[in-house]
């Protein structure tokens, strides 16, 4: 495959400045693809799972688009919507437009449940260039009158298969009625089930559509092998062994299947000397992004989660 630069796919100045004190060195295979499209202002289907580098892919060109637009939007109006299913991805997508855009003067902000209101009510009070929000506080504000999505531009829905999975088709479907028919729509899924095409051909005009890796395909990277144990304590004594037998001992994360096993999983290797807590639905929003924190540090190296 022939690699292209970030100057190539025809980025600005500013951005490719702050690609490059982020140390992005070349593009990823759906940036590539994607990024030249969407500066065309083209709708697309973009088929890729996460750690494809999929938001730059749609970051960066929304970023180079609206810097050149003059002036902030008006009060509650928002230029470009952005639609995650979780809170987390939310606000990773927040962080990271923020650091693409240093510089730029874009006023973004992120919302979702969990939360207090009043910082929320604030920031969209001011208008925004880029609004990145979970559909269901959304909804809410939207309920509220403290949001007005007539001014949206360019709708983006990032994982749609989770959103769908979540039981979101409704609150989509809202939030859409409220946005102009003449806009720019991307929709992004890891997967291309049924309900991800009839969503998409409802959404989506004459969309370019781009595939990364095989839809359901894991990452590259991840060495998969499999145990079979025959006990709950056999589980757990393995767990430790495995996590004992790491040659580069670094962050771990373990899925269970219920909360309560992730909980007695954590303290279990707590106890064991192997630092860990427990994520899940259950732990309030507070106590789940200072987790994620402390896993990111390393503070807390292992991190169960359902
Ligand atoms: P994503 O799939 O958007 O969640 O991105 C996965 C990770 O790759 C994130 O930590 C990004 O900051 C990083 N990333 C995205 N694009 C590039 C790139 N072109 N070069 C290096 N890192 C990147």
């Amino acid at each position: 495959m022939v690699s292209t630069t970030f100057r190539e796919l025809g980025l600005s100045a500013p951005i490719l400045r702050q690609l490059e004190n982020l140390e992005y060195k070349t593009p990823t295979p759906i940036q590539a693809a994607c990024i030249p499209l969407l500066l065309q202002n083209k709708d697309l289907m973009g088929l890729a799972q996460t750690g494809t580098g999929k938001t730059a892919a749609f970051a960066l060109p929304l970023i180079q688009q609206l810097s050149k637009r003059s002036g902030k939007p008006p009060g509650r109006r928002v230029r470009a919507l952005i639609l995650s299913p979780t809170r987390e991805l939310a606000a990773q997508i927040h962080e990271n437009i923020r650091a693409y855009a240093r510089g730029l003067h874009l006023s973004t902000a992120v919302i979702f449940g969990g939360v207090g209101y009043a910082s929320q009510f604030k920031e969209l009070a001011g208008g925004l260039d880029i609004l990145v929000a979970t559909p269901g506080r959304l909804i809410d504000h939207l309920e509220r009158w403290t949001v007005s999505l007539d001014g949206v531009e360019t709708l983006i829905l990032d994982e749609a298969d989770h959103m769908l999975d979540m039981g979101f088709a409704p609150a989509l479907k809202k939030i859409v009625s409220k946005i102009p028919r003449k806009r720019h729509t991307q929709m992004f899924s890891a997967t291309m089930p049924d309900n991800i095409r009839q969503l998409a051909q409802t959404l989506l005009q004459k969309p370019e559509t781009v595939r990364v890796s095989p839809p359901s395909s894991t990452a590259d990277r991840v060495e998969q092998f499999l145990c079979m144990v025959g006990s709950q304590s056999g589980k757990r004594l393995l767990t430790l062994e495995l996590l004992k037998q790491q040659e580069f001992p670094g962050r771990t994360l373990i899925f269970t299947r219920t909360r309560h096993g992730a909980d007695r999983l954590a303290s279990f290797l707590s106890g064991k000397d192997y630092p860990a807590s427990a994520i899940h639905g259950d732990k309030s929003q507070g106590r789940r992004e200072r987790m994620l924190s402390e896993f990111r540090s390393g503070e807390t190296p292992v991190l169960v989660a359902t």
